[in-house]
């Protein structure tokens, strides 16, 4: 059977993207190289439907080493000036992100 990239099918993906992102929150604590492996799904099943991980989620790994980042466990975040800084605790990288402001004048 050859996979056909249709729009159901994508619907599907997308579903199954955010129900992994939300086992590997379930079972981070009990297993943590099994939620580590579900980041690693998650993000073949948008490779190959061409997806966009959820921006709820995209705060939820890693995007050095894939890992899944939970907050108090592996991952260390900071707040600069400039925006948030998440260290990974796994591989020692940062991420930046910055803040948007809403400026009233
Ligand atoms: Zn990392």
């Amino acid at each position: 059977m050859r996979r056909k990239n249709t729009p159901g099918a994508r619907n599907l993906a997308k579903e199954r993207l955010k129900e992994l992102f939300i086992q590997a929150s379930e079972i981070y604590t009990e297993n943590e190289q099994a939620a580590h492996k579900h980041v690693g799904v998650a993000r073949r099943l948008a490779m190959r439907f061409n997806l966009r991980i959820p921006k709820e989620f995209k705060r939820a790994f890693c995007k050095h080493c894939y890992h899944y980042l939970k907050q108090g466990k592996n991952v260390r975040v900071r707040r600069t000036e400039k925006g948030i800084v998440y260290t990974c605790l796994d591989c020692n990288k940062h991420m930046r992100y910055t803040i948007k402001i809403t400026s009233k004048d």
